[in-house]
């Protein structure tokens, strides 16, 4: 009994990773999910990018992230580590080549783990991780996998982050520069040996300090000799980005299920968007018209009117080949996500879950393709048979607090590469021509503008004329309306505009490159444009400690109105050190290194609470196992008739009033 007790509060952690089940250990101790203290936290406001359905030519805003969203270069580490009684399998190149060579096909492997990212992101993200190694380990294998817990990992980790140091820039691999790494990988020679003890693949939390930089998480996994890439694409999809596990969900994203190792099914369309890989297109019930998309190139939207930040609808067109040929279907895969909800575990209310179209006319929408059956299936998809939605087909599908969606879509149809629905289930008109303005021209006028910004410890801002009458001209309308009727918004170095604004009133805190940054006194925020739009004039100042002269910042901002839009770029150049500038706002008594409170952009630091969801979601509630039963069940889907004891693989299901609460996959040794 202590042994099944041990494996219930155990398991309960497990992901449905498959084989190699990786636990979460926080501080030695197996946890559930990661304290909100641990969570990957990375700049998010380069976020999704969002278009309305009626005018589906309007320049794209952006939206922030639930999750983290880096963009661009991102590096992470691989240190590898083998044992006097398991050399290495492979040597570094070979691993090297596994996580980064373009086309890497070892073992049936669908490219490398970069290649993957590079897909699903549509280019957007290149996760490159540097090797080093292989370390010889102090002791064998033998000795940490025989210490109790994960102490043995414990005392691997640490030797591995110290013999290392002298050769690894550990800040290199904190990104986003806000003091904590992102994601460093231990690979160690050999397979796994015991489920929950010394070196058995897990995610691990440390209090390293390196190079100035907290080395906070890390997974370890082992490479037995054969390369795979699906447990490194999915661990990394928790470091880097904060992805939970997708219980309850199914094969339909490399979060949920794990349907193949070596060709894993790609993140799913609605966290694509909320990374700004593809973009979200906006519909609301009334839309109308003939709508036709490629696979994966847009994730549409219906957000429920009364709770627009947290509930909605999202659908695309998932096509089973490529990186999806392990799915067994086609067509529409519909989802329904509740950023309220935390974790993916409940079987009724799931933060993030499929809504299969093979319900169509049932009172509810189990999850059918879960463990014990786990995986896809064709009924998923709308099209063929199930080619239509709506409030009345769907009588299970309802916004959680019970109302009706209003969202009807018809015809479903997929000709070659272009699948096509009619949205409001009228197809008279075709989609986004219904809004006579998207037909008109859309506009942009660039005014650069360029300025000197001496350097300043406190803020200190120089103001800038933003040529007021020329904006109104170009916009169509008259100057003291400009306020009135613009929106506001910064234009990110890819040219698409985000809403959010990070500085004072309508400003924004940029970083080096001219991406939209939060304030933070380390960066990547470095400076800062706050527009007054009643005066057309904006101040420029920049951050203090982290400018030097001769220092150039290119920023971009826009003001719209109907399909005019001016982009205002704004050249900030340091003074050089030959020509030092005597700060000319400088306030004696203002404190240095305080911010003035006037000029910072601190006070109105927008700090979003979607981040706080997001790490709510990843944190799960301790489960209350009282009145609870479980059910075991074999790999066949038999309910077994009490705890397994024979070696094997099964699933562990708890319920508690009729309704399941938990599941998770065993292994019994
Ligand atoms: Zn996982």
């Amino acid at each position: 009994m202590g042994c099944l007790k041990r494996f219930i509060f155990g398991c309960a952690v497990l992901s449905l990773c498959g084989v190699s089940f990786a636990d979460i250990v926080y501080q030695g101790k197996r946890v559930q999910a990661w304290p909100a203290e641990a969570i990957t936290k990375f700049d998010n406001t380069r976020g999704a990018r969002v278009q309305s359905a009626l005018s589906p030519k309007f320049a794209p805003a952006a939206e922030k992230s639930h999750y983290s969203a880096p963009k661009g270069k991102i590096y992470g580490l691989t240190l590898l580590v083998d044992f006097s009684d398991q050399p290495a399998p492979v040597t570094k190149e070979e691993i090297s080549d596994w996580l980064n060579k373009e086309g890497f096909n070892r073992d049936g492997c669908n490219g490398s783990v970069r290649d993957y990212y590079l897909d699903v992101s549509n280019g957007q993200l290149d996760f490159t991780n540097e090797v080093f190694g292989w370390y010889r380990a102090k002791y064998p294998k033998s000795y940490y996998e025989g210490l109790e817990g994960y102490s043995g990992s414990d005392i691997l980790m640490k030797e591995v982050f110290e013999y290392f140091d002298p050769q690894v820039d550990y800040s290199r691999y904190d990104n986003d520069k806000n003091g904590v790494t992102e994601a460093i990988n231990i690979v160690y020679a050999g397979a796994g040996k015991t489920w929950g003890q010394g070196l058995w693949p897990h995610a691990g939390w440390s209090n390293e300090r390196r190079d100035g930089v907290l080395l906070q998480k890390h997974q370890m996994t082992d490479m037995p000799g054969k390369f795979s890439i699906y447990v490194f694409i999915h661990e990394n999809g928790h470091m880097v980005f904060g992805w939970p596990d997708l219980y309850w969900y199914g094969d339909y994203c490399t979060m949920g299920n794990r349907p193949n190792d070596w060709n894993p099914v790609v993140i799913n369309d609605f966290y694509r968007a909320d990374q700004g890989w593809i973009p979200f297109v906006d519909v609301t019930a009334e839309d109308i018209g003939k709508v036709s998309t490629t696979a994966g190139e847009q994730c549409y939207r219906l957000k429920n009117p009364s709770r627009p930040d947290k509930e909605g609808l999202v659908w695309s067109y998932v096509k089973n080949d490529g990186r999806n040929k392990t799915l067994k279907g086609s067509g529409i895969l519909m989802q329904h996500y509740d950023f309220s909800i935390d974790g993916n575990s409940a079987a009724d209310k799931l933060g993030l879950r499929i809504v299969h179209a093979d319900s169509k006319g049932k009172n509810s929408d189990p999850e059918n393709d879960q463990w014990p059956s786990p995986g896809s299936r064709a009924g998923a998809f709308f099209s063929g048979t199930y080619n239509a939605f709506s409030d009345a087909l769907y009588p299970a599908i309802r916004w959680y607090n019970g109302t009706e969606t209003g969202l009807k879509f018809t015809d479903v149809s997929i000709n070659e590469k272009t699948l096509s629905f009619c949205l409001g289930g009228d197809c008279s008109t075709s989609f986004g021509s219904s809004n006579g303005d998207s037909d008109e021209p859309y506009t942009i006028t660039e005014i650069a503008i360029a300025t000197e910004l001496p350097i300043s410890n406190n803020y200190a801002s120089v103001t800038v004329d933003l040529q007021g009458a020329k904006v109104a001209s170009a916009l169509g309308i008259a100057q003291n309306e400009i306020a009135n009727k613009v929106s506001f918004y910064a234009v990110e170095p890819d040219s698409s505009l985000n809403s959010n604004t990070t500085g004072e009133g309508t400003g924004h805190w940029f970083d080096n490159r001219g991406y939209v940054a939060k304030w933070n006194t380390n960066g990547p925020s470095v400076v800062f444009s706050n527009v007054n739009l009643a005066t057309m004039t904006t101040k420029v100042g920049h951050m203090p400690n982290l400018v030097k002269p001769g220092d150039t910042f290119t920023v971009k901002q826009a003001v719209v109105y109907k399909n005019n839009q001016v982009t205002f770029t704004i050249t900030i150049k340091i003074p050089g050190a030959d020509n030092p500038t005597e700060n000319p706002t400088d306030d004696p008594t203002d404190k240095p290194d305080n911010g003035s409170d006037e000029d910072s952009g601190k006070d109105s630091t927008v700090v979003s609470d979607t981040s706080t969801t997001a790490i709510a979601q990843l944190r799960q509630i301790p489960l209350d196992l009282s009145n609870a039963s479980t059910l075991y069940f074999d790999m066949n889907g038999n309910v077994l008739k009490s705890a397994p004891k024979q070696a094997g693989i099964y699933l562990m299901r708890i319920t508690k009033n009729g309704k399941a609460i938990r599941q998770s996959v065993i292994r019994i040794k």
